[in-house]
């Protein structure tokens, strides 16, 4: 098969990308809205246009969702394959996925589960979520597993962003309460180098209990192998907050999330484990 695609976008995610097909040989014809120095060996589109014109398959890196849509606007898609990388919503990748088809394309979402130093290094552990056409992800299955492992979620074109924002919203979570515990320790004669190994071991200690989570969720039973029930977690968290008050934190992070514990536990959730806040959180009933 032909090595070669398109890229739009010279930030620092579709440059990492770039590199990582120039490397395995292919030929990359770029384009960046404003000058910007192309890794060598990528041939420089003037336009947007010509960018997309030189290759059938047609990686887009850029900004946001509005930048994808001012890029691609105006220009002749026809028969081309279009490969969305940028960060985007469920709603706005299928509405993406819409306009493209409506236009003559094939669509492909992404979101990139690594930073730009991983991309295109063996073993980093980074990975690309696709969904849409899986005539796509077959066709362009040895350019795609180029910068990252390709993990395909299935053809509706939302569901690459929704996993995506799903687990970066997990990550948000992790990085509060790391920053809250630092808050914790910091001004006392405490090294942070020290704290940082016990922090990182007790999180991914603990980063299990979501397979609890899960299989409470499939069975609807919330009580299924409780050990650290509810109504006991919801009166350590009055220690958290007196330890926060006695150390000059702000709680600040950590109450939204208390907050729904406690009504849980009103709601007579207080032998459960904390899946409950779950059903807290949706504002509509679960689709399934
Ligand atoms: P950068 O800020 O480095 O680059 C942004 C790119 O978008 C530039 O090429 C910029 O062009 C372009 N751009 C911005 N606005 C417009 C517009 N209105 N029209 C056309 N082009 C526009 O971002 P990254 O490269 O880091 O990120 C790109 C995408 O990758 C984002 O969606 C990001 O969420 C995603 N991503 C990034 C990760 C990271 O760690 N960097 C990790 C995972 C995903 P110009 O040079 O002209 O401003």
């Amino acid at each position: 098969a032909e090595k070669s695609l398109t890229v739009l976008g010279l930030g620092d995610m579709g440059s990492a990308l770039i590199r990582s097909w120039l490397a395995a040989g292919y030929a990359v014809t770029v384009w960046n809205r404003s000058a910007r120095s192309a890794p060598n060996g990528a041939s420089v589109a003037a336009t947007a246009a010509q960018a997309v014109a030189a290759n059938g398959l047609v990686v887009v890196c850029l900004l946001d969702d509005a930048s994808v849509r001012s890029t691609l606007d105006d220009l002749d898609l026809t028969g081309r394959d279009i490969v969305n990388l940028t960060t985007s919503t469920p709603a706005e990748a299928r509405a993406l996925s819409d306009w493209i088809a409506a236009r003559g394309g094939r669509f492909l979402d992404g979101g990139i589960m690594a930073v730009p130093s991983m991309i295109g290094v063996a073993g980093s552990g980074a990975y690309i979520f696709y969904s849409g056409s899986a005539e796509l992800h077959e066709i362009h299955g040895a350019a795609l597993a180029v910068p990252a492992g390709v993990t395909y979620v299935g053809a509706d074109a939302g569901f690459a962003a929704l996993y995506d924002m799903a687990l970066l919203s997990a990550m948000w979570g992790m990085f509060a309460g790391a920053a809250h515990a630092f808050a914790l320790i910091r001004g006392e004669d405490i090294s942070p180098v020290d704290f940082a190994p016990l922090m990182v071991g007790y999180q991914q200690a603990m980063a299990g209990y979501a397979y609890g989570t899960a299989a409470q969720l499939v069975s609807g039973d919330y009580t299924e192998g409780v050990e650290s029930n509810l109504a006991m977690m919801v009166t350590t968290n009055g220690t958290l907050l007196r330890t926060a008050a006695e150390q000059g934190v702000s709680p600040e992070l950590l109450t939204p999330f208390m907050r729904l514990m406690e009504r849980r536990v009103a709601e007579g959730g207080g032998r459960e484990s904390n899946t409950g806040v779950i059903d807290l959180l949706r504002r509509q009933p679960a689709l399934r």
